[in-house]
């Protein structure tokens, strides 16, 4: 298996894919030039930054924006029109921003915050159901790497700095999470554990930041599995598409980089495509209750 690379977008901070089975397209965003883009067209140029966003079957998305000050937000944009409303409000500090999340399989829009230095552990992560934001934990230094197990009972999550993944059990009914653990631990020497998603055989696919791969991974016994090499050093998170679910999508980023790694990597920003043997786990829409 190898990334191919789709479009040489020179992004920034490309992340945050998501995969819309009804029109075959595939969504992402450059969070620090504040764009979202559709395949290789960009959608919408913000003026905040987007962390992520979500869709909705009324076809307007949902996305997570932060603006250098002290409130984040949860805001309902439709595409190719000036029409934005704010849903919800997240107070923070001012040195952190939204950063990773994406839908949970019943629907609410599971986001966490980051210290936009990097350093310390003042972010947290956030359930929002369309009617009110609740904390689900504090204390994390670069929130990502959100899926859920194929029966939907597993929350993964990842910090980044730890370089683990957590487990939580999640209950679907309430959105609570409980009972935490450490599934996997990712070597020094792999990258950072950064964006993540989940295949129907119950393993995960961990973009490796600074490791230019995406790798596969068993979260019951913490195996890496597989470990496919991407032409970008910053290689930052994936999501499962296609007509058949087994076209892996991987974003990445120029962020970070020096002129010696950029002259090394020069895909770096890329999107790239890998064909698996596997099917992935669909993205959910928000549903607000
Ligand atoms: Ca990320």
């Amino acid at each position: 298996m190898e990334a191919q690379l789709l479009f040489d977008a020179k992004a920034t901070l490309g992340e945050g894919p998501v995969w819309d089975a009804k029109s075959q397209t595939l969504y992402w965003i450059d969070i620090l030039e504040k764009r979202i883009y559709a395949g290789e067209k960009v959608i919408a140029q913000l003026d905040k930054f987007i962390g992520c966003l979500s869709l909705r079957p009324n076809g307007t998305l949902l996305t997570a924006l932060s603006g250098g000050d002290e409130l984040s937000s949860f805001v309902d944009l439709r595409v190719g029109s000036s029409q934005q409303s704010v849903l919800a409000t997240v107070s923070e500090s001012a040195n952190t921003r939204f950063n990773d999340g994406k839908c949970d399989p019943a629907g609410r829009f599971i986001v966490g915050s980051m210290d936009i230095n990097e350093k310390d552990p003042i972010g947290s992560v956030y359930s929002f159901n369309g009617k009110q934001v609740t904390k689900l934990f504090g204390g994390v230094t670069i929130s990502n790497g959100l899926t859920w197990s194929p029966d939907r009972k597993t929350f993964y999550y990842i910090d980044t700095p730890t370089r683990k993944v957590q487990a939580f059990d999640y209950d679907l009914t309430t959105g609570q999470i409980a009972n935490p653990r450490v599934a996997i631990r990712i070597a020094d020497t792999l990258g950072w554990p950064d964006g993540m998603t989940s295949d129907a055989d119950g393993n995960l696919w961990i973009a490796l930041w600074g490791g230019a791969q995406v790798t596969k991974w068993n979260p019951n016994t913490g195996q890496l599995l597989e470990q496919i090499p991407v032409p970008a050093l910053q290689t930052s998170s994936c999501i499962f598409g296609g007509k058949d679910m087994n076209e892996l999508y991987v974003t990445s980023a120029r962020k970070g980089m020096s002129q010696a790694d950029l002259q090394k990597y020069p895909l770096s920003g890329g999107l790239f495509k890998v064909e698996t043997k596997v099917t992935g786990m669909p993205t959910f829409e928000f549903i607000p209750r």
